[in-house]
């Protein structure tokens, strides 16, 4: 094993992120002692129960006292107020760093409140499951998926960075370097629009009630039911992904409008060929997603049937 990368890790918010965290950067040997906090009783009960963390605290600010990295990983909305409440304890030389889904807004809402001598390297691990809480990590989710790291500032310390980028790569993850808005534009077209989608399709079925409440879910493998397991996806992060990537979730949206109505236009028209070339060029993209390694070649995502 090599040696921890970090002396002191503390992890805010105990939920999916954080709790896959813990057990790779455990895996890895990746720190000394890794401090938790979540802001409910029976989160941190949970944690205290499952092993999640060496030491769970009662507050933030305690968790984070004497640490040398501390990660923000509570929804997007609430950044800001956790960097306030941590600010007074945090030494000299330590790290601050996210795992927020969208980088501008957090960057803007944590920045101010962090003292001087205080590093800022905020990173956004691209892997998740629709499950969240204490118990919905494990260590393998950052497996060879892409975490980016955006630094706060453009005179952010390369140390900073480098040590933030070793954490990520010793958790198994390939690591890229973005700037905040490029970073938030391209999330918005591979995930915020997308589960935006997935969310008005399953509601629109909600609303044909008379179809829901059978046929629906009954034939639900025929492709909806992928859009379910995105749906199903945490509401409270998800408000705070749209109205935090407010401008890039728009402008792709209005551009997945566009493209709507031009496919409308080519059922009405019964324009074969153009449905042909278009569903060409769709299937390639599903073709380089899996020679880039980010997803199965094995039909219907390698899951086995369902047990009659
Ligand atoms: P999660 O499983 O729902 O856990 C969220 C944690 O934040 C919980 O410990 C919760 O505390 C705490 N929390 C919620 N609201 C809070 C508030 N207002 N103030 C303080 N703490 C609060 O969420 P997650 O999936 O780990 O997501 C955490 C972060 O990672 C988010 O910023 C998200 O954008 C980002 N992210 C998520 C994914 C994904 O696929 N899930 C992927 C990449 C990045 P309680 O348990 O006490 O309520």
């Amino acid at each position: 094993m090599t040696a921890p990368v970090y002396e002191r890790v503390a992890l805010i918010g105990l939920g999916l992120i954080a709790s896959s965290m813990f057990w790779a950067i455990k895996r890895g040997g990746l720190a000394g002692e890794v401090t938790g906090y979540a802001r409910s009783e029976a989160t941190r009960e949970t944690a205290r129960r499952i092993g999640l963390c060496d030491r769970v605290c009662d507050s933030a600010a305690e968790a984070a006292e004497g640490a040398d990295l501390v990660v923000l990983c509570v929804p997007v909305g609430a950044m800001g107020r956790v960097a306030e409440e941590i600010a007074p304890v945090l030494k000299a030389g330590a790290c601050v760093s996210d795992v927020g889904s969208v980088k501008r807004a957090v960057i803007n809402a944590v920045a101010p409140h962090l003292p001087d001598g205080v590093h800022f390297v905020p990173a956004h691990p691209l892997a998740g499951t629709e499950h969240s809480g204490p118990e919905a990590g494990f260590a393998e989710l950052y497996d060879n998926r892409w975490c980016i790291i955006v630094p706060g500032a453009e005179d952010t310390d390369p140390e900073a960075i480098a040590k933030v980028r070793t954490l990520w790569e010793g958790m198994g993850a390939n690591v890229d370097e973005m700037d905040a808005d490029h970073h938030d534009l391209v999330l918005a077209v591979t995930s915020h629009v997308p589960h935006a989608i997935a969310y008005t399709m399953v509601g629109v079925a909600d609303h044909l009630r008379r179809v829901t409440e059978s046929e629906v879910i009954k034939y639900s493998a025929a492709g909806f039911r992928d859009f379910t397991r995105i749906a199903a996806s945490d509401p409270t992060m998800w408000r705070d992904v749209f109205l935090n990537n407010k401008e890039a979730t728009l402008d792709i949206l209005g551009r997945f409008t566009e493209e709507l109505f031009v496919l409308q236009r080519a059922i009405r028209m019964e324009d074969g060929d153009h449905l042909h070339d278009y569903f060409t060029k769709t299937r390639a993209v599903r073709r380089s997603i899996i020679e880039a390694g980010q997803d199965t070649d094995a039909p219907n995502f390698g899951r086995e049937a369902p047990k009659p």
